[in-house]
């Protein structure tokens, strides 16, 4: 073979190795093509199967789908793949911290049922669930059936707790959840009673295929469900569920911790979501049965029967408010006082008597608000009467001011007027006059000069007609204006008087009680101090008079009230009141202090004697026939007397009196004690 032949074997050699190269590239390509397709559609459905785990991550996968669909572009890829890496990783990290979280609320949760009573059988079934957990904890794939297993055995619990026999047996205390969600009306639980008792087995697992491609609930979505959960049992509003929700906070405390912790962990994974549905309506599921072991609702108190004595199987917390008849002896003699003692406008004069019959008829807590309301119109509207009859009379007297400003001006015109005038006479004499003189000195005959001084005479006299008149008509003018000057300032005056009359009245209203018609303690404090005053004066001369104090009190009275009634011991105030002053001498000073105490300002008397009088006093009383129910009842009083001293304030004296009286009531009452006298207490002549 030629050197020929052999380049041209080697070429075909060459060229057959290079079309097949050739070929097998193609082929290559054609498959990894394919394989890229293959990946890209591999992509996108993992990408698929990633998507509701994390928004961010969901936006990022959507963006990888569109770019992974559009054939050709790999431009933006490689960063949309580091983001999604990033995304992935972060994920990751949440994930593990929301599997420690759930693995932590499950050993919570299940250490916490183990401290409840319960049964054995349910103890031991705890007690085991607890075991279990660290091993099964460690399988993320187990979490939604150990949370499923809680909420059966939570149901059991509550099953036990809701049907336990009471120790007591006619009052049956309200179970775990009639204790957590009491104060649920009729309606409301047959609405509960109408949610289904879903099966305990789980509607999916959380790796079910079905749930991947649904979006899964967010964790604030499932978060949101946890109120509708735990008081899902329709709680009424008002009254009732404030009540309910401080009973759940002081009795349940622990049970709705654990439910909390329950709720808490089925929303730390939204692929639990479905098992946290399941919880709610296991946890509802438990309600009807409890809520019907419920006492009723509390009614509105006035629509209870008043008298009705509270039913003692009716737990404590479920006793409704007080009736108003608890307060009525106190609050209407109360009101009907209000109104003696406060000074009532003509125009509320009509309210204030609807209010009083208002009373007599009985109130409830509804009138007894209304009634408060009125009082404070009345006393509203009183104000006002008087600050707008006040400021009419300020007003009367400023013009009246005004007029008498008026006249002094007058009167000053009138003078000027008054001083011109007779200035002008004066001149106008004086000018005649000199005309006489001159007359005189050039009259030629006796005749003439007569004539000319008659004229001039004439013009004189009728000057002074001029000027009579003149004065007469001023005179006329001012007293005119004096006599309705006059008029004005006894309007002013009557209309002074009867203000002041109205403000003695508002004081002594105001310094007298309304019940016993007595001074009260405003003016026995005023008193003191002015007898105190008098008295010290009057000893530091050397005067041999004492005055003395007596705080006296009612013995047991409250039994009066009691078995009689508050208007019989008001009765018996008022009655003593007068015994009291009738009994004591007419200067001396008698108040009521408050409620059933009295106090006496015995003056001109030292303690021996004050002690004599007051004995006497306390023995009138005791001797007093006070009949109640047709039954003769004594009433009695104790007395506690000290004398004042020159260092004693109204004060001092007072502690001292009212230590006797404690002394007179602990030695067994109906009887006058004396205070030892002060040091300074100048000693009787
Ligand atoms: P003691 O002998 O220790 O004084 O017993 P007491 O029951 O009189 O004393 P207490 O202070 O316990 O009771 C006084 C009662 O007087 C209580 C209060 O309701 C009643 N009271 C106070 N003011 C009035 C009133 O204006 N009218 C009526 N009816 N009762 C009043
Ligand atoms: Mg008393
Ligand atoms: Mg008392």
């Amino acid at each position: 073979m030629s050197q020929r032949d052999a380049d041209n074997i080697e070429a075909s050699r060459w060229k057959k190795k290079f079309l097949d190269a050739l070929e097998a590239n193609g082929q290559r390509e054609k498959s990894l093509i394919n394989r890229i397709r293959l990946l890209r559609r591999g992509l996108v459905g993992v990408s698929l199967a990633g998507d509701g785990l994390d928004p961010t991550l969901d936006r990022e996968l959507n963006a990888l789908r569109t770019a992974l669909r559009a054939e050709d572009s790999e431009s933006g890829l490689e960063v949309l793949l580091e983001r999604i890496e990033r995304s992935v990783l972060r994920l990751d990290t949440r994930k593990e911290q929301d599997h420690r979280g759930i693995q932590n609320a499950l050993l919570q949760s299940a250490t916490q049922l183990q401290t409840l009573e319960v049964s054995r059988k349910l103890k031991r079934a705890l007690k085991q669930y607890h075991k279990s957990l660290p091993g099964r904890l460690k399988d993320p794939q187990n979490h939604a059936q150990l949370v499923i297993d809680l909420l059966e055995l939570l149901r059991m619990v509550v099953r036990e707790l809701t049907h336990q026999p009471e120790t007591d047996a006619t009052a049956p205390a309200p179970g775990f959840w009639s204790r957590l969600f009491s104060g649920t009306s009729a309606s409301e639980k047959s609405d509960v009673g109408a949610v289904p008792t879903p099966s305990p087995a789980p509607a999916s697992a959380p790796n079910d295929p079905g749930q991947t491609s649904e979006p899964a609930p967010t964790a604030a979505a499932t978060a949101q469900a946890r109120p509708t959960i735990k008081v899902s049992a329709a709680m009424p509003s008002g009254p009732a569920m404030r009540k309910t929700e401080s009973q759940v906070e002081e009795v349940d405390e622990p049970a709705v911790e654990e439910v909390d912790l329950v709720i808490d962990l089925l929303g730390q994974d939204p692929t639990l979501s479905v098992t946290a549905d399941t919880a709610a309506e296991v946890l509802q599921a438990e309600l009807p049965a409890a809520t019907d072991a419920e006492p009723p609702a509390a009614t509105p108190v006035e629509t209870a029967a008043p008298a009705a004595t509270p039913d003692a199987s009716v737990p404590s917390e479920f006793e409704p408010e007080p009736p108003f008849s608890v307060i009525a002896n106190h609050a209407e003699p109360l009101i009907l006082r209000i109104l003696d003692n406060i000074y009532i406008s003509e125009q509320s004069v009509g309210l204030a008597s609807r209010i009083r019959s208002r009373v007599a008829r009985g109130l409830n807590w509804y009138e007894f608000v209304a009634v408060l309301e009125d009082i404070a119109t009345v006393i509203t509207s009183t104000l006002e009467q008087e600050r707008s009859e006040f400021q009419r009379f300020l007003n009367e007297l400023n013009a009246s001011l005004g007029q008498v400003q008026e006249y002094v001006q007058f009167s000053r015109e009138q003078e000027g007027a008054a001083r011109e005038s007779e200035k002008a006479l004066d001149v106008a004499v004086r000018t005649q006059i000199s005309g006489i003189a001159e007359s005189v000195q050039v009259a030629e005959n006796i005749g003439e000069l007569k004539s000319v001084v008659q004229g001039q005479l004439n013009t004189i006299l009728s000057s002074m007609d001029e000027f009579k008149e003149m004065k007469r008509r001023q005179q006329d003018a001012a007293s005119e204006h004096s006599r309705q000057l006059e008029a004005r300032l006894q309007a002013m005056e009557a209309e002074s008087r009867e203000l002041r009359l109205h403000l003695a009245q508002q004081e002594q209203l105001a310094s007298r009680d309304a019940l016993t018609e007595l001074p009260n303690r405003a003016a026995y404090d005023r008193r003191v101090r002015q007898e105190l005053d008098v008295w010290r004066d009057a000893a530091e001369q050397g005067s041999a008079g004492g005055l003395c104090l007596v705080v006296a009190d009612v013995d047991h009275f409250k039994h009066i009230n009691d078995n009689y009634g508050h208007l019989a011991g008001d009765k018996v105030l008022r009655i003593l009141a007068k015994e009291i002053s009738a009994r004591v001498r007419q200067t001396d000073f008698v108040a009521r202090f408050g409620g059933e105490e009295f106090v006496l300002l015995l003056n001109g008397i030292h303690l021996a004697d004050a002690e004599m009088l007051m004995n006497t006093v306390r023995q009138k009383i005791a001797k007093c026939p006070f009949h109640f129910k047709e039954k003769q009842v004594q009433i009695t009083m104790s007395f506690g007397l000290t004398e004042f001293g020159l260092q004693d304030l109204p004060e001092s004296a007072f502690e001292r009196a009212d230590k006797a009286l404690y002394r007179a009531k602990q030695g067994g009452r109906n009887r006058v004690c004396v205070a030892e006298s002060s040091p300074t207490v100048p000693s009787p002549l």
